[in-house]
Parts: C-alpha cells; sequence; structure tokens
C-alpha cells in the first residue's frame, strides 16, 4: 500500500491540530505510526485519500450500525437540509426520533436531546445531581463517559490506551466527589454509603477499555443497592444502546436505568446525544425544573432526520438477528486463528492480547500492546480497519456480508504470522 498523500496531510494536520487530530485516539499512538486520511466510505469500506480501501470495523466508533452512506440516511438528510439547517425553535422531527427512543427504551419517559455523548452523560449526572440534592457519585474503572470533568476519573477509550488514567486539569475538588469502583466485583457495591451518594454511573457493556462484559448477578447488585438509597442509576449507553439490542443493554440484561444516556447510533453519524428516564427526574430540568441544561442545535433538524432514518432502517424485523449472525460467525472463527482472551457482546466484539480472563480494568491492562499493534498494522496492510488500540472495540455492521467476514479472517491468518 502506498501512504503519500496521506503521510502529506499527516505533516499539515501536525502543524494545525494538536497531535494531528481532533479527537485523541485517532492519532494511532496506542499502535505507532500514523493514521490514514479517509476520503470516502461506503457500505463496511473506507477508502482513503491514496486509493487504499479497508473493511471497516470501527464504524466511526459505533455509530453506522448501518453501514457508511445508506442511501436512506443521505436522502433524509439532503431533504432536510433543503428545509433549513437549524431553527432554534422546536420542530417536528423531534418528536418523532423521541417516539423511536422511547418506543425502543420502556424506562424513558421523558428525554432531551444534546449534540454528543458526553454532553448527554454531563447532563445527566448534574440532573442527578439536582434531583438527589447529593455530590458525589460513583463511577467504575476503565469505563468511559465522554469528557466531563468530573468523569474524568479512571476512565477508559484514549485514558487507556495513552496510560493517563486522570486528566490534567480537573481539580481535585471535583476528582473528590467521584468514588470508583471495580468492574463485577460485588462486595465493593456493598461497601459504598449509598445513601451519600447521587448516581451511580455505568457502561452495561463496557467497551471503553476493550470489551469486558459484566456479570447479570453484578448489574443486578448495582441495581438492588441502588434502589433502597435514593440515588440513582445512570445506564450509559452512549455506545451499546440500539446495538446490542433494540432496547440496549435494559432490554438484554433485564435492568432498568433511572437515567439513561445515549449517542452514536442514535444519530445515525450526525452529532445528536440525548438522556432521558423517569418523568419526574427529567421535569427537574430547565424550563420546568432548576437544574440548567441547553444547546444552540439541540435537536438539529439534520441530525434528527438521519437519527429517524437510521433507528427506522434499524429496528426493521430480522436487522438485529442478521448483526447477531454476522458477529457470532466472524468471532468464532478469529478465536481459532489469533490467539487471545476473545470477548463479544452482539456486534461489538474484541481480543485482549493476554493468556489471563479478562474481567476489570486491571486484567485488561494485562495485555501485550506492543503484540496488539503489530496485529493491528498487520490487519491494516491486510484490508482491515481495526480501531487502532487494544482498549477500544470492533463494531460489526448492517453492510458487511459473508464474503467480507471471508475476507477479515484471510487477513488474520496473515497477521498473525508477523505477531
Ligand atoms: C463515546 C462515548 C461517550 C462520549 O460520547 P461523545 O459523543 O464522544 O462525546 C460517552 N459514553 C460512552 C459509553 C461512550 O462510548
Amino acid at each position: 500500500m502506498k501512504h503519500e498523500y496521506s503521510t502529506k496531510l499527516w505533516q499539515e494536520a501536525s502543524k494545525l491540530f494538536p497531535g494531528g487530530v481532533n479527537s485523541p485516539v485517532r492519532a494511532f499512538r496506542g499502535v505507532g505510526g500514523t493514521p490514514f486520511f479517509t476520503a470516502r466510505a461506503h457500505g463496511c469500506r473506507l477508502w482513503d485519500v491514496d486509493g487504499n480501501e479497508y473493511i471497516d470495523y470501527v464504524g466511526s466508533w459505533g455509530p453506522m450500525i448501518l453501514g457508511h452512506a445508506h442511501p436512506k440516511i443521505v436522502r433524509a438528510v439532503q431533504e432536510a437540509a433543503r428545509n433549513g439547517t437549524s431553527f432554534g425553535t422546536p420542530n417536528p422531527n423531534e418528536i418523532r426520533l423521541a417516539r423511536l427512543v422511547c418506543e425502543a427504551y420502556p424506562s424513558i419517559q421523558k428525554l432531551r436531546f444534546v449534540n454528543s455523548g458526553t454532553e448527554a452523560t454531563m447532563s445527566a449526572i448534574r440532573l442527578a445531581r439536582g434531583f438527589t440534592k447529593r455530590n458525589k457519585i460513583v463511577k467504575f474503572d476503565g469505563c468511559y463517559h465522554g469528557h466531563a470533568d468530573s468523569l474524568l476519573v479512571k476512565a477508559g477509550s484514549g485514558g487507556a490506551t495513552f496510560d493517563v488514567p486522570d486528566s490534567a486539569g480537573v481539580p481535585a475538588d471535583f476528582a473528590r466527589n467521584t468514588l470508583t469502583l471495580t468492574l463485577n466485583d460485588i462486595a465493593g457495591l456493598k461497601r459504598v454509603n449509598w445513601s451519600e451518594i447521587a448516581c451511580a454511573i455505568i457502561e452495561p457493556v463496557p467497551g471503553n477499555m476493550g470489551l469486558i462484559p459484566l456479570t447479570i448477578e453484578f448489574l443486578q447488585t448495582l441495581r438492588q443497592v441502588i434502589h433502597d438509597s435514593g440515588a440513582l442509576l445512570v445506564l450509559d449507553e452512549v455506545m451499546c444502546g440500539f446495538r446490542v439490542a433494540k432496547g440496549g443493554a435494559q432490554e438484554l440484561y433485564g435492568i432498568t436505568g433511572d437515567l439513561t444516556t445515549l449517542g452514536k447510533i442514535i444519530g445515525g453519524g450526525l452529532p445528536v446525544g440525548a438522556f432521558g428516564g423517569r418523568a419526574e427526574i427529567m421535569d427537574c430540568l430547565a424550563p420546568t425544573g432548576a437544574v440548567y441544561q441547553a444547546g444552540t442545535l439541540s435537536g438539529n433538524p439534520l441530525a434528527m432526520a438521519a437519527g429517524i432514518a437510521t433507528l427506522e432502517e434499524l429496528f426493521k424485523p430480522g436487522n438485529y438477528e442478521k448483526l447477531e449472525q454476522l458477529s457470532a460467525t466472524l468471532c468464532d472463527e478469529l478465536k481459532k486463528i489469533v490467539p487471545g482472551y476473545h470477548t463479544r457482546v452482539g456486534s461489538k466484539f474484541c481480543t485482549f492480547f493476554t493468556d489471563v480472563p479478562v474481567v476489570d480494568y486491571a486484567t485488561a491492562k494485562t495485555s501485550d500492546t506492543k503484540k496488539f499493534g503489530r496485529y493491528f498494522h498487520a490487519m491494516l496492510e491486510n484490508g482491515v480497519y481495526l480501531a487502532p488500540s487494544q482498549f477500544e472495540v470492533g463494531f460489526m455492521s448492517l453492510a458487511h456480508t459473508g464474503a467480507d467476514i471471508e475476507a477479515t479472517l484471510r487477513a488474520a491468518r496473515e497477521a498473525v504470522k508477523a505477531l
């Protein structure tokens, strides 16, 4: 493969953007080398500016569950744009998208649209604090909930990739109000004095330190200990929402969030997030309540149109079964080819380069990241684009076919030779 044009653009980008990028994990620092620049994307494929073609398992980090440039989404956005790109007044599409969300998530009676997952979780935390009149929150080691100050404590994703567990610039006073617990550790849940906690926030299908499935017992115990205390459970389904099932982790595991945060898929590749839950909690938001939250572009008509087109297409019968089947086929075969610890929940999957069963952040970090880097680059050279970090996950889309999976497995057979 040739990378001349990408290399040239990288030199220019490095002068303009810190680290050459507008979001850290794009910089390939977890695997070495420099990223390619994408010219276009279609279905499950990306083409870079030098004309190289890749089968894509990143899907813009989760949103592109229908594949890239899906004709229904493209048409919906074009039609919406013709009528204006932002109004700053209510628009009918906000209601249509909200109905689709509430249909999938019975725990969401009312919601608010925002522009990113970060905004959703940041606002949900503020709301939980305002509703309970308590300050302390609980999060879990390695879970990433966007980059709001109080949530950048032992967070995964870029933090895990670069081994910076806490961000500079977050005052210790903020971090003091964030308690961190270990995933899958039931005893740890029982040591917390929940009566002083506003909320616990968790990724019910943790996917920002690689993919770590939680046990049902752990999730049920968490729900139970919180329930009796007046604290709220915030289920961060920004990544797993609409992906592991139509009703996300809440449908998959039969648990209910007091508040739920959504993002990624809900915008079909445009910037959308949402948070929602019981009406009595949501009504504490301005203008009905005292918790302030706002957004110039929130409920943006283009973004709403893309979200509606995505969910309507995704909810068609058979699609979740198809995603499950494609993902199972790929992962069952990968397991036989690539040595390591493999995890999968629905269409999210991960290979940890370790022999230890991965059940929490500490065991995830036993992975040989140098080896992962070699695997990543060998896959890329063979036309398969995986997330450029051990501590991220793979995403299957409905645009992948049996032939794409075959091609991926052929690439993996080549790639393991480089390990
Ligand atoms: C991606 C992600 C976020 C942040 O969403 P952004 O749109 O990147 O701000 C929050 N929580 C989880 C679980 C995520 O995966």
